[in-house]
């Protein structure tokens, strides 16, 4: 596939040739001057229109690459330059896929916060769930001696039983305490945060909330893209509306579509198109995959992006960082202007300041050969400059 500005320019040649040949033949039978003829051939003929676009490109796709972008053809970056409508996939793309215990509850004055969550801790050591694992981390991180457990069962779709320094540990969620026999006689709220519940020798003791944490610096990447002319900043996620607003909150995004299946992604995005935007769309799991197939432009996160998400992207981070989006963005909206500089600078203002010269006998055939590299050296120059121009972020 061929960028739209290529196929311009291929389009341009095609009509240019015809066009050039009768004009040629016309001076020749008005002025009978060959080397009048011979001057204007130089500078009719657009050799750089076909070094315009492919230069810049290449320029543009090893810039990125330095960047820690991989971008998978010059196609892209036009579509990206062009595109008005970010959307984002939440877990794993917008948030780190880490939960993290956000705040505990304790019932008892007897069985403290540290308490609480230092026998939860024990008992869900063994447990390789990310919201055991987030347990276990906020008792490390708070330099809490974590006991192992005397014995240790994990209760499918329930949590964890344990018995830690003789005392019967419960961790879990609400049919894991019902089904003991444990009264769930508190109320129990979390507004975008899983709740994990404690039981200590039949009581229930305490509730531990986890949730998943935004990715640093993804609230300086929506602004950025706004910035860069993004109008429309959307959020998908299998999630609940709860958990979704809770995370895009403090961000600048227009529009939270959660609970949603992996072909309502695909559905938010056409949408979208019918619209009238041009649609980037970034995700990493096998659920985003089809969503960025369809996608305008389809962006894979690579540290935690799945192997489908990173096969049906255009553009592959080799980072989790947001701010690499901003980076390719900018990349390719410079790319973009940079073509049009060549094709209305390099290839039309020079050559028509030629073709003026040559008709008003200002100069002949030996300095139009050397005039005519003009072109080609402001459009190599030029193209270049991507290599080692100041862009934000990358
Ligand atoms: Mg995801």
């Amino acid at each position: 596939m061929r960028a739209p500005v290529q196929k311009l320019a291929d389009r341009v040649a095609s009509w240019l040739i015809p066009i050039v040949l009768v004009f040629l033949v016309g001076v020749f039978v008005v002025t009978g001057d060959v080397s009048k003829v011979v001057t204007l051939l130089i500078f009719t003929s657009p050799a750089e229109l076909g070094l315009a676009t492919p230069l810049v490109m290449i320029a543009a796709i090893a810039r990125a690459a330095r960047t820690g972008i991989l971008i998978k053809g010059g196609l892209y970056l036009e579509l990206l330059a062009r595109a008005d409508a970010v959307v984002f996939d939440k877990t794993g793309t917008l948030t780190a896929n880490k939960p993290e215990v956000s705040q505990i509850v304790a019932f008892d004055a007897a069985l403290p916060e540290a308490e609480l969550i230092r026998l939860a801790a024990a008992a869900d050591r063994r447990s390789a769930h990310p919201l055991a694992k987030a347990v276990v981390h906020e008792a490390t991180r708070r330099n809490l001696n974590v006991p192992e457990p005397q014995d240790f069962e994990q209760v499918q779709a329930r949590g964890v039983r344990a018995t830690v320094e003789g005392k019967v540990v419960l961790v879990g969620n609400p049919a894991l305490l019902r089904e003991a026999g444990v009264a769930i006689d508190k109320s129990v709220e979390g507004t975008g945060q899983t709740p994990v519940h404690v039981a200590i020798d039949g009581r229930f003791a305490g509730v531990i909330y986890v949730a998943d944490q935004l990715r640093p610096g993804a609230k300086q990447a929506i602004a950025a893209l706004k910035a860069s002319g993004v109008k429309h900043i959307v959020m998908l996620t299998g999630d609940n509306a709860a958990t979704a607003e809770a995370i895009a909150e403090g961000l600048d995004i227009d529009d939270v579509k959660p609970n949603l299946m992996p072909e309502d992604k695909v559905a938010a995005i056409a949408e979208l198109q019918q619209q009238g935007f041009k649609v980037a769309m970034v995700g990493d799991g096998v659920n985003d995959a089809p969503a960025l197939a369809r996608a305008d432009i389809g962006f894979a996160m690579g540290g935690g992006g799945t192997q489908a998400a990173l096969e049906a992207a255009n553009i592959a981070l080799m980072t989790d960082d947001l701010s690499k989006i901003v980076a390719a963005r900018n990349i390719a909206r410079r790319a973009y202007r940079t073509i049009q500089e060549n094709l209305w600078v390099g290839v039309g203002v020079v050559h028509a300041l030629g073709i003026t010269a040559a008709l008003m006998g200002w100069i002949g055939p030996i300095e139009a050969a050397f005039i005519h590299l003009g072109p080609d050296i402001l459009v190599f120059v030029n193209s270049s400059k991507l290599l080692s121009v100041k862009i934000p972020g990358a």
